[in-house]
């Protein structure tokens, strides 16, 4: 491959590299090559990019740790979807999207979690594990350092991940069910917290 910079012969490096492109600094690709000049110019080659965004917002809705808004931002994207677009699902303003997604403002548990689903139901996923295991996990780790995701070209190739054809809506009978289980959630968790201050006396 020629340099689109100065038209030399690039090398091609075959490893594990940052997904820059996902605006995310823990995601790291594997096996995908990249094409490096002398004059400092760096391609990387990725085939089939949807259906690797597509894999990469379903793992991280899948993460046990909370969103961050760079993660938002790319899920957001990934949906399709307009911050006006994005903040009429969740039922905040946009200008809460945008502070979000600049890291300005944490969102509340609650929405973190109205994100997951509204996601999970783009994907085509249910929300079973999400409130079940996931969630509470993030939850119990809020505050701590992210897991790296890796993905490897493999993991995107498979055939069987179809990107999704049109994003898919939540009702607001699902957000109410959702919402009434994180409640509960998160009155268990201030119970548990209690009485482990407790133990402590
Ligand atoms: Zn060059």
């Amino acid at each position: 491959m020629k340099c689109p910079q100065c038209k030399s012969e690039m090398a091609a490096i075959t490893g594990r590299h940052r997904y820059k492109g996902s605006g995310l600094d823990h995601v790291f690709l594997t096996d995908v090559e990249v094409f490096e000049c002398s004059c400092g110019e760096r391609l990387m080659a990725l085939p089939r990019v949807k259906d690797l965004n597509a894999l990469l917002g379903r793992k991280l809705i899948m993460q046990p740790s909370l969103l961050g808004g760079e993660e938002i931002r790319f899920l957001r994207k990934n949906m399709r979807l307009k911050a006006k677009d994005f903040a009429d699902k969740i039922g905040v303003q946009q200008s809460t999207v945008s502070r979000w997604e600049k890291g300005k403002q944490q969102p509340d548990i609650h929405v973190d979690f109205v994100i997951r689903a509204l996601c999970a139901a783009h994907y085509g996923l249910g929300a079973k594990e999400l409130i079940d295991v996931i969630w509470p996990e993030a939850l119990k780790n809020a505050g701590k350092e992210k897991p790296k995701i890796e993905l490897s070209k493999a993991d995107w190739m498979e055939p069987v991940l179809e990107a999704p054809q049109k994003p898919a809506s939540i009702s607001e009978n699902d957000i109410e069910i959702i919402a009434a289980r994180v409640s509960q959630l998160v009155a268990d968790r201030m119970k548990n917290d209690f009485h482990e201050t407790r133990d402590d006396l």
